[in-house]
């Protein structure tokens, strides 16, 4: 029996499309062991929407590639789709397979290929115009699954690499998503998170078109017996019917990720970003009015191409008065395709590393001051299993997206227990299971 590892960069939807070629190769009879083990076939779902993303890429497939020198090294999914040809030429893969092709992975896999001379395999991912059903039977851990509803994007903002990567937008069908949430309810898990590359856009493409809001309310109303959390949602699209559902649904997980981008209209416009920062503040405010508990996260890009020091202080201005959850903070990198490489004002690295740390640390900030507004709440959790550090401990997810720990009592694996908060502790909260 042949053995397979893989590893896996980048956003949920690879995570999705991880589980589902790990699934197709144990159903070939290759069994999976540890990446840092001996196996026969490496396979790394890469990730380029940085150059850092690229650069882990390649030291994975190095790492394949010291582990076993003679193993199939697979480089697969968003890197190929624009740099097939450079990852030939460094004679670190014996297969290179495109977003398509990595869904089928098991038949390129019986084709020859060597670090001379690797298989290359990449199809315009650009050109597909639907998306598929692959049923997924399993989904590494027991209590949450994710699955891709919507695939691609059609925004193309200045910076971004992932319409050259994932191609259009395209959804699942209503009645292939309904299934295979049955699927996974049927297998026990207790939280579904939806996944896609612009989200907001499931249903633009079918035919007769359909929205997001419609397909959450049948959701939502099918299967009251597990929660749902949705992946990032773009502001424009996060509408008023998607927060009234959230308001009004306990199984709606009160967890939003919303990319921010940069707080400045100056920098936004020139992203191509649809929304002004009064737009997106307005949106901030009317969420938490709707859902109190609300944890909201974002994405912001600093140090993008004409971000003056002022234009970076709008930024943190807006930035610092908010009750956020979490930030996840990027310095701009330069993607080869997009505009935003050519564009005037290319900031200094140093800056750009400065004006992180700046948003970093008021993250942090931020983080214990969403964190403190719970203690001597109740939380829903999600119980995951035990805290690897003490083993009378248990630890799970809250809907709002809180990492909790809790003396393990009666509470029973994979099922959603109370807990008072008490105090903050590991980047979450430590507290008591109650009634
Ligand atoms: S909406 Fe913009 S940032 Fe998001 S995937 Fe599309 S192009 Fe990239």
């Amino acid at each position: 029996m042949k053995k397979f590892a893989i590893s896996t960069l980048g956003c949920k939807v690879n995570q999705y499309e991880s589980a589902l070629i790990t699934e197709s190769l144990a159903k070939s009879g290759y069994r999976q062991v540890d990446f840092t083990g001996q196996a026969d076939i490496y396979i790394v779902n890469t990730c380029t929407v940085t150059a850092k993303a690229s650069y882990q890429s390649r030291q994975l497939l190095r790492r394949s590639l010291r582990l076993n020198p003679h193993s199939i090294i697979a480089a697969v999914g968003c890197y190929p789709e624009v740099e097939a040809d450079k990852i030939a030429s460094m004679g670190i893969a014996t297969h290179i397979l495109g977003n398509l092709e990595k869904l089928n992975i098991v038949r390129y896999l019986e084709l020859p290929g060597s670090l001379r001379e690797p298989l290359v395999k990449v199809s315009m991912t650009k050109s597909t115009s639907s998306l598929e059903l692959f049923p997924l039977e399993k989904f590494p851990g027991r209590t949450r699954a994710f699955l891709k509803i919507q695939d691609g994007c059609n925004t193309f903002c200045t910076y971004c690499i992932v319409p050259h990567t994932r191609g259009k937008s395209r959804s699942l069908k209503r009645r292939d998503v309904l299934i295979q949430i049955e699927h996974f309810i049927a297998r026990g898990f207790k939280e579904i998170v939806l996944t896609g590359i612009h989200l907001g856009k499931w249903g633009e493409d079918l035919t007769p078109t359909e929205s997001l809001s419609s397909l959450l309310e049948e959701i939502l109303i099918s299967f009251p017996g597990c929660r749902f959390r949705i992946s990032s949602i773009e502001p424009p699209e996060l509408t008023e019917a998607i927060l009234t559902l959230m308001a009004e649904h306990d199984n709606f997980c009160k967890h939003l990720h919303v990319p921010l981008q940069s707080g400045s209209d100056e920098i936004l416009r020139r992203m191509h970003r649809p929304y002004t920062a009064g737009y997106y503040l307005e949106l901030f405010r009317r969420a938490h009015d709707m859902v109190p508990e609300l944890a909201w996260g974002l994405d912001v890009i600093v140090g993008f191409p004409g971000e003056s020091e002022d234009l970076f202080s709008e930024t943190y201005e807006l930035l610092k008065d908010l009750p956020l959850a979490y930030m996840h903070v990027f310095p701009f990198s330069p993607r080869n395709h997009t505009p935003a490489v050519h564009f005037p004002g290319q900031v200094p690295a140093k800056q750009k590393k400065r004006r992180a740390a700046i948003l970093r640390e008021l993250s942090n900030v931020k983080r214990k001051e969403f964190l403190s507004r719970f203690l001597g709440k109740i939380l829903h959790v999600l119980v995951e299993g035990k805290f690897s550090e003490d083993k009378n401990y248990f630890q799970g997810l809250s809907s709002n997206y809180i990492r909790v720990y809790f003396k393990r009592g009666k509470a029973e694996e994979n099922s959603i227990v109370r807990v008072i908060a008490e105090k903050l502790f590991e980047n979450g909260l430590l507290g008591k299971v109650v009634g």
